[in-house]
C-alpha cells in the first residue's frame, strides 16, 4: 500500500515539474515585442510654403530570447500631407511580425501666419479744396496662401469734402487664417479760397512773364504718360538729381505716380484725360471738359491743381482741322483761363521717325548741344525713349547742362499755330 501511493505521488510531482518547465519555457520565448520610434519630431509646424520632409520611423524586435530579437524591421507608412493646403495631417507607421504589431504616427500642421500685404494707391496723404470730390484711389491686397484678397478689405471713414477738416481712413484685412494687415489714410479737406479770377482784358497774366533761365537748361518733359516705364524713369533721374516735367493724361492705375513725381521734385502738366483728337478739339467746352476731368485726378494725386499745358499734338497740330480755328482759339482760351502752355524745341522723334534708343540719345543730345534752352519733347510710355534718358543725363551734366521741371515762368517754347 506504502509503496504504491509513493509512486503515484513520484509520477505526480514528475508531472508538475514538467509542465511547469514547458509553460515557462513557453513564456519566455513568447517575451517579445516590437519597439517602435519616429525619426525627427512627433508633431511638425510647418508655414505654408514650406517643403515638408517625411523622416519616417524605425521599427525593432525586442526579445531575450527571441531568435531575431535585434533586427530592424520594414516599417509602412500610411497617411499623407497636402502642402498646398492648410490643416492637420496624421501620418501612421507600423510594422509587424508574426502574432505581434505596432504603430506609431507623427502630426504635421500646415499654417499660414503670414500676414497679408495690403498697400494703398495714391498718396497716404491727399489734400483737396472743399467741395471737390473725393474718390478714394484705391487699395491692393495680397496674401501668400489666399491670393489676391482687395474685394475683402474694410474701409473705415469717411470723407466730407463740403466740411474742411482733416480726414482719416482706415483699411483693413483679414486673410482665411486670421492673420490681419491695416493701412491709413489721412485726407485733408482745405478751406476754399475765392482766388481773383486770370481772365479779363489781356492774353492772359501767366503770358507776361518769363524768367529767361541760366544758360545751358534743358526741361525734359514726357508726354502721355504715366505708364509701365515711368517708375524706372523716376529713378534714372533721381539718381542724377535732374528734375522734369510730365504732361500727364488719365492712365488710370498709373496715376498713382503722380504723387512720387511731386515729391521728388519734377512738375506735373496737363496733357488732356482722354487725348482724344475727335472729342478734344470737338469745342471749347469739350476741351475744358476733358481737362478738368484730369485736373481733379491730378488733385486726387497730388494735392493741387496744375496750370502747366501741353496740347495733344502741340499747337501747331493739324489733327484739328476737321474744327477749323480751333487752336487759335483754344491758345487764348487757356491762357485767359491761368494755364500756360508749351510745346518744344528738341524732338526726341520718339512719336514716330525712330524706335531706337541710340537714336533717341542723338536726337536729343544733338538738340540740345546748339540751344541755349532746351524742351525737349519724350514719351515715357516708350521703353525705348526711356532707355535713352540716362545716356542722355550722363552727356548733359558732363557738358555742363542744368535739367530743370518747368514752371509758371518758364519758356515755352511755342510753336506757331496752324489752325
Ligand atoms: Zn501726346
Amino acid at each position: 500500500m506504502m509503496k504504491k501511493s509513493w509512486k503515484i505521488l513520484i509520477i505526480a510531482a514528475a508531472a508538475v515539474v514538467l509542465l511547469a518547465g514547458l509553460f515557462a519555457g513557453f513564456l519566455l520565448l513568447n517575451d517579445y515585442h516590437i519597439e517602435m520610434a519616429l525619426n525627427g519630431e512627433k508633431e511638425i509646424t510647418l508655414e505654408y510654403g514650406d517643403t515638408f520632409t517625411d523622416e519616417g520611423a524605425k521599427a525593432a524586435l525586442v526579445g531575450k530570447w527571441h531568435l531575431k530579437k535585434g533586427k530592424a524591421l520594414e516599417v509602412s507608412a500610411e497617411g499623407a500631407v497636402d502642402e498646398k493646403k492648410l490643416g492637420e495631417y496624421t501620418i501612421t507607421y507600423s510594422a509587424k511580425v508574426p502574432r505581434r504589431k505596432a504603430e506609431i504616427s507623427r502630426v504635421v500642421k500646415i499654417v499660414d501666419t503670414k500676414k497679408p500685404s495690403l498697400k494703398l494707391k495714391g498718396e497716404e496723404k491727399i489734400t483737396l479744396t472743399e467741395g471737390q470730390e473725393y474718390k478714394d484711389p484705391g487699395f491692393t491686397a495680397e496674401d501668400n496662401y489666399d491670393g489676391d484678397l482687395s474685394k475683402e478689405v474694410k474701409t473705415e471713414g469717411k470723407v466730407d469734402s463740403k466740411t474742411p477738416g482733416t480726414y482719416k481712413l482706415s483699411y483693413s484685412v483679414k486673410d482665411s487664417s486670421g492673420n490681419s494687415a491695416t493701412a491709413a489714410r489721412e485726407v485733408v479737406v482745405k478751406k476754399k479760397v475765392s482766388r481773383p479770377a486770370a481772365s479779363g482784358g489781356s492774353a492772359g497774366v501767366t503770358d507776361k512773364v518769363t524768367v529767361i533761365p541760366g544758360e545751358k537748361t534743358v526741361y525734359l518733359t514726357f508726354d502721355d504718360g504715366p505708364g509701365p516705364y515711368t517708375a524706372k524713369l523716376l529713378d534714372i533721374l533721381k539718381k542724377y538729381n535732374a528734375k522734369a516735367t510730365f504732361f500727364v493724361i488719365d492712365k488710370g492705375s498709373y496715376m498713382s505716380l503722380l504723387g512720387r513725381m511731386k515729391n521728388e521734385g519734377h512738375a506735373i502738366g496737363l496733357h488732356t484725360a482722354s487725348h482724344n483728337y475727335r472729342k478734344i478739339y470737338s469745342s471749347e467746352e469739350a476741351f475744358f471738359k476733358d481737362i478738368e476731368a484730369l485736373q481733379s485726378i491730378v488733385v486726387a494725386q497730388t494735392g493741387s491743381r496744375s496750370t502747366l499745358l501741353r496740347f495733344p499734338g502741340g499747337s501747331s497740330n493739324t489733327v484739328s482741322y476737321f474744327n477749323r480755328g480751333i487752336m487759335s482759339r483754344l491758345v487764348h482760351a487757356v491762357t485767359d483761363k491761368g494755364y500756360r502752355y508749351f510745346d518744344w524745341n528738341v524732338s526726341s522723334g520718339d512719336a514716330g521717325e525712330t524706335t531706337s534708343t541710340s537714336q533717341v540719345a542723338r536726337n536729343v543730345i544733338n538738340g540740345i548741344s546748339g540751344k541755349r534752352v532746351s524742351v525737349v519733347l519724350q514719351h515715357d510710355i516708350k521703353g525705348f525713349s526711356v532707355n535713352a534718358v540716362e545716356q542722355i543725363l550722363q552727356w548733359g551734366q558732363a557738358n555742363g547742362y542744368t535739367f530743370k521741371a518747368l514752371d509758371m515762368t518758364s519758356p515755352t517754347a511755342h510753336h506757331g499755330v496752324n489752325n
